[in-house]
């Protein structure tokens, strides 16, 4: 798999560079000092490799030319509800971003996909390939006017209503014939869903956590931003965080069209959702548990623990799955990325999906039975033994 280490680092150092500082009795039973565990050995520095989009092997889909009489044209037209065929122009096997800075001739076009006001940095990213990037509202008419004070070349409007994501295909059929080459969608839960969506129709590399645009090439972050890759693509979906508002001091006219739903969803009723108990994105300290805690009712002495160490209690996914707590104490790619100076794990394998949402943490210990837990090669200190034991025996220190 292509792919070279994130640079992120804690400390000013690559976690699994730094020695661990376990010593002596259980805390040296981890194996290897340097904290990897054999097979894992360091990849080279600085190594990338560009790989193709698209997919391998299997026939492309036919270009099937425009749309006739103009649907789906921005000013006016209506978009053909539920046509999920990509509309657009076939470029031939050459990256669609590498036109403009070969000077060829063709420019590359970028079009932002929104429901909210909220995209300084996608208008950023997009303006690395196109000075005038197309926003494509979705929504309420004040999102739209508050879109075109943010500088992008054009603002086209849809009002909708219902789940975003039923509009996929009408907006692929918008795009498409506009021949954007790049879609920029913020990575906001129900437009991440309307992202898929819209790969799936436009034929199109689904792309998440971009770092740069440069030279026609895209890096961007993969397995929840611990590796970079780079690849070249004839077009792609780009999910992103939006960014802030942006209010540029000039306006530009916001073009109306009207969309199609091509979902048979309607919504009956809509509740908000109840208040998080807890923010673990700004916790100073966490107690997270995991699949290593046998019983629900054995979350009390956990809790104890993290009282005493005042610290929010957090969990792994499982945990979360069985009930024992709510989702909003998970940590992870699905959960919180968290950044707490001190992070005490029991009971968590660590696991790709749990680790990329505690990598930013200061001082990082873990407990498990398991000395080749893959938590190890992350921790600053490491116990193995049975939190059963480990965690009355600190509260008893701690008493
Ligand atoms: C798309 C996707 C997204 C995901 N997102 C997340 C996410 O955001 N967050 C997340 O956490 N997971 C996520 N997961 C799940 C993730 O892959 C792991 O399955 C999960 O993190 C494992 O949780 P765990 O460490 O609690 O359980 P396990 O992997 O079962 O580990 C339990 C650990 O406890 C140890 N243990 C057992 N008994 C004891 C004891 N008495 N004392 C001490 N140690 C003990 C074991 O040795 C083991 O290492 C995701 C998975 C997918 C596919």
């Amino acid at each position: 798999m292509p792919w070279r280490p994130a640079r992120r680092a804690k400390n000013g150092r690559r976690a699994r560079d730094r020695p661990l500082r376990a010593s002596g009795g259980a805390l040296a039973r981890l194996g290897r000092r340097d904290g990897r565990r054999p097979g894992h050995e360091r990849r080279p520095r600085g190594w990338t490799q560009a790989v193709r989009g698209g997919r391998a092997g299997r026939p492309r889909r036919p270009a099937v030319g425009a749309p006739d009489g103009g649907q789906g044209a921005p000013g006016g037209a209506s978009a053909a509800a539920g046509d999920d065929r990509w509309l657009g122009r076939r470029r031939g096997g050459v990256l669609a971003c590498q036109r403009a800075a070969r000077g060829r001739g063709s420019v590359v076009k970028a079009w932002i996909v929104t429901t909210s006001a909220a995209i300084g940095s996608l208008i950023d990213l997009a303006r690395e390939v196109d000075p005038e990037p197309v926003a494509l509202v979705l929504g309420a008419a004040s999102v739209a006017d508050a879109v075109a004070r943010s500088g992008v070349g054009r603002v086209v409007w849809a009002e909708t209503s219902g789940p975003v994501e039923a509009y996929r295909g009408a907006v692929a059929s918008l795009v498409a014939e506009a021949g954007a080459d790049l879609v920029l969608v913020p990575a906001s839960d129900a437009e991440r869903a309307l992202a898929g969506g819209l790969a799936v129709a436009l034929d199109a590399p689904l792309l998440t956590l971009p770092i740069g645009l440069k030279n026609g090439l895209m890096t961007h972050g993969v397995h929840g931003g611990i590796a970079e890759r780079t690849v070249a693509v004839e077009r792609a979906v780009l999910v992103a965080d939006g960014g802030g508002l942006v209010d540029s001091g000039t306006s530009v006219v916001v073009e109306r069209v009207v969309l199609a739903s091509a979902s048979g969803l309607e919504i009956v009723d809509s509740q908000p959702a109840p208040a998080a108990s807890v923010d673990l994105g700004t916790s100073r300290r966490i107690v997270a548990v995991g699949r290593g805690v046998r019983a629900a009712e054995d979350l009390a002495v956990i809790g104890d623990l993290a009282a005493r160490l005042g610290a929010d209690v957090a969990c792994s996914r499982p945990i979360s799955g069985l009930g024992w707590l709510p989702h909003d104490r998970v940590i992870g790619l699905t959960g919180r990325r968290v950044a707490p100076e001190l992070y005490v794990a029991l009971g968590v394998s660590g696991q790709l999906q749990h680790v990329v949402g505690v990598r930013s943490s200061g001082v990082v210990v873990a407990v498990n039975t398991d000395a080749a837990s893959p938590l190890f090669g992350e921790v600053d200190y490491g116990v193995v033994g049975d939190l059963y034991e480990i965690v009355p025996a600190l509260i008893r220190a701690l008493s």
